[in-house]
């Protein structure tokens, strides 16, 4: 095991991988994906390594995707922009604004890269990926195929689509096709937005804010070791609900259609005590309590006890169970958090 993983993934785990490659072209990522998946050799597809979390060393090829290319095609009423996975994902944010195609500001300073950004369906600030996804091309490992999806087939959800179901670990994502509409409508009913006055704020002022607020709120990874929220916000019933904001006045939760609300995972981790908890060098953020970090050496196995004790202490006072964000990858794979 001789190449390092530190430094690339946000965490900043030191843990290695057997080889690595990183390819800088579409035709060299198909190529080495194919080649590695017909010698059955553990391979794992990396961006911005800011959604993993390595519990021992990977056994195989990480692939660190770092292809370039922006391509905009327009029609009357839609930009069509044509991004390379590797694309930073910020950097297309601060594109757009610079040629006055607008939408993706709330999006912005989530890190990491364009190919990673349907996995989870990122979302921030009111706005998710999914509004915007007008094609995915990938590679679907098994046929050996390039495949073309439209927005309906990637089964987005909230942190969620067909790419962590059944494509899990058959689909490398090669090209992202955003359409973002010529008549731009802002979005500012989201906390920190609502002081913005959606008839004349524009996408600047929206983007500014956006990043002030992280920049605020979130520790930067750079300087502490995070993957950003490590907890979805679960979404209960209305009668869970109901039951705990009888108990708990104070309980964050938002309206999900007309019979469910997504509670704030961050409310319930805060009011379980567990704000600055830690094991060994894994800790809940101080500030923020759905981000766990690294204060310095903490191994990725730390990390997941410590995401462990957070779901069952909130489990046992809320009766909700927290699933985790990021991917827990071991050494072969990735694999659930309770292995
Ligand atoms: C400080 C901080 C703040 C964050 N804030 C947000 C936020 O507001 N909203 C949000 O949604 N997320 C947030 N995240 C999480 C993270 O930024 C996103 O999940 C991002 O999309 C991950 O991109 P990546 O390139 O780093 O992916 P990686 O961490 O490199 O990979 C994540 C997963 O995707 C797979 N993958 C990556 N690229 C490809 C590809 N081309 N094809 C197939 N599979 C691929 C990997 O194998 C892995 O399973 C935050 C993270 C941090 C550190």
């Amino acid at each position: 095991m001789s190449i390092s993983l530190t430094a690339l993934n946000t965490l900043g785990l030191n843990q290695h991988c057997a080889s690595l490659v990183e390819v800088t072209s579409k035709n060299e990522l198909i190529t080495r994906c194919i080649e590695l998946y017909q010698q059955q050799n553990p391979m794992l597809i990396l961006g911005g390594g800011s959604n993993l979390v390595f519990t021992d060393d990977f056994q195989g090829t990480v692939v660190k995707v770092s292809t370039t290319g922006i391509v905009i095609d327009q029609d009357d009423d839609f930009y069509y922009l044509t991004v390379q996975a590797g694309e930073n994902w910020h950097h297309l944010v601060e594109y757009c604004l610079s040629r006055e195609i607008y939408g993706l500001e709330n999006m912005a300073l989530i890190p990491g890269t364009v190919g990673a950004a349907p996995i989870q369906n990122i979302g921030a600030y009111g706005v998710e990926f999914n509004r915007f996804c007008h094609q995915i091309q990938f590679l679907q490992l098994d046929t050996g195929k390039l495949v073309y999806f439209d927005n309906d087939q990637c089964h987005f959800d909230y942190r969620e689509s067909i790419f962590k179901q059944q494509l899990k670990n058959l689909a490398v994502i090669t090209e992202v096709t955003l359409k973002l509409a010529k008549q731009w409508q802002a979005v500012t009913n989201y906390g920190p937005l609502q002081h913005l006055d959606p008839a004349t704020v524009t996408a600047r002022q929206i983007f500014d804010c956006v990043c002030h607020v992280r920049q605020s709120k979130l520790p930067d990874p750079k300087k502490l070791g995070n993957v950003g929220s490590f907890f979805k916000n679960p979404v209960v019933s209305i009668d869970v609900y109901n039951t705990l904001k009888t108990r708990y006045a104070a309980l964050v939760g938002y309206p999900q259609g007309d019979d469910h609300y997504k509670l704030a995972a961050g409310w319930l981790i805060e009011q379980a005590g567990l704000k600055g908890f830690n094991i060994g060098d894994a800790a809940v953020h101080q500030e923020q309590a759905l981000v766990l970090v690294n204060l310095g050496n903490a191994s990725g196995k730390e990390v997941c006890q410590l995401a462990l004790y957070v779901i069952q202490t909130v489990f046992n006072k809320f009766g909700v169970r927290l699933q985790p964000e990021p991917r827990i990858l071991g050494s072969a794979g990735e694999i659930d958090i309770n292995e």
